[in-house]
C-alpha cells in the first residue's frame, strides 16, 4: 500500500471531508473502516464501564516541538516517554494537536475547541485521548502556559507535562472509533473525557489563525456502537 503524506486534503471544497476516501487508495482503505469517528455521545445512553475500561495516564515532563501539519498544529515529544496503560497495554504518547470547534458532541454540546492527544502501541495501533476544551479569555500566562515549564515557539523546544491537557475530573467515555483525519481508519480505542477543560484566548493567539479554523471533521453514523462511561 502506498503511503503517500503530501495527497492534500482540507475540510473544504473537493478536498473536503465528503472526498477524502476519493483521494487515493490509503485513504479509501481507512475509510472502509464500518465505525467512524468523530460521533455524538450522549450521557444518558452510555453503558457504566468497568476496570476493563479504565485508563491509567502515566504522564511526565518532557520536551516537545511543535509542528505544522495536517491542518492543525501539533506538539511531538522528543523522547515518547508519557504514557498511558488500557487492557494491560502500554500506549506511548506520540502527538498533542487541535481541532476548533470541537470533532465530539456532547450531550448536544459542541465546545469551541478539542484537544487530541494520540497514543501509539508498539505495533502501531493508536489510541486517542479527547478533551473538549473552552476558550477563556485570560492573558499570559494563564491556562497551560503557566504550567509549562520552558515555552520557546521561537526555538521550537517546549518542556511541559502533558496533564496540563487534561481536566481535573478523571471521567471519561470510551468507545472505538476511527481516526477523524485521513487516512480515517480504525479500529482506535477512544477515550472522550467528560468535564471540559479550559484554554486561554492567549495560548491559542500564538499560532497562526487561519489554520486553527474549522478543521472538525462532521459527525459520523454511530450506528450500534457501545459507549461506556468511566467514572
Ligand atoms: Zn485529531
Amino acid at each position: 500500500m502506498k503511503r503517500n503524506l503530501d495527497v492534500p486534503w482540507s475540510y473544504t471544497g473537493e478536498n473536503g471531508p465528503k472526498y477524502w476516501h476519493t483521494l487515493c487508495e490509503w485513504y479509501k482503505e481507512g475509510a472502509q473502516f464500518p465505525y467512524q469517528s468523530p460521533i455524538a455521545i450522549e450521557t444518558s445512553k452510555t453503558i457504566a464501564g468497568n476496570a476493563k475500561q479504565r485508563l491509567t495516564f502515566s504522564y511526565q515532563i518532557e520536551k516537545f516541538t511543535e509542528k505544522e501539519f495536517k491542518n492543525t498544529i501539533h506538539f511531538v515529544p522528543f523522547d515518547c516517554q508519557s504514557y498511558v496503560v488500557f487492557a494491560g497495554e502500554k500506549y506511548g504518547l506520540t502527538d498533542i494537536h487541535y481541532h476548533l470547534p470541537s470533532e465530539h458532541i456532547l450531550d448536544n454540546q459542541q465546545a469551541p475547541l478539542e484537544i487530541h492527544l494520540v497514543h501509539m502501541r508498539k505495533d502501531g495501533t493508536n489510541l486517542v485521548v479527547g478533551v473538549l476544551c473552552d476558550i477563556i479569555p485570560g492573558i499570559l500566562p494563564e491556562g497551560p502556559l503557566k504550567k509549562a515549564q520552558r515555552w520557546d515557539l521561537k526555538e521550537h523546544i517546549e518542556i511541559f507535562n502533558p496533564e496540563l491537557f487534561l481536566p481535573k475530573e478523571q471521567r471519561y467515555f470510551h468507545y472505538v472509533g476511527s481516526l477523524t483525519t485521513p487516512p480515517t481508519k480504525g479500529p482506535i480505542n477512544w477515550f472522550v473525557f467528560k468535564e471540559r477543560h479550559q484554554i486561554s484566548r492567549a495560548f491559542l493567539s500564538q499560532f497562526q489563525e487561519e489554520i486553527l479554523k474549522g478543521n472538525n471533521r462532521p459527525l459520523q453514523d454511530k450506528k450500534d456502537r457501545k459507549i461506556y462511561f468511566c467514572e
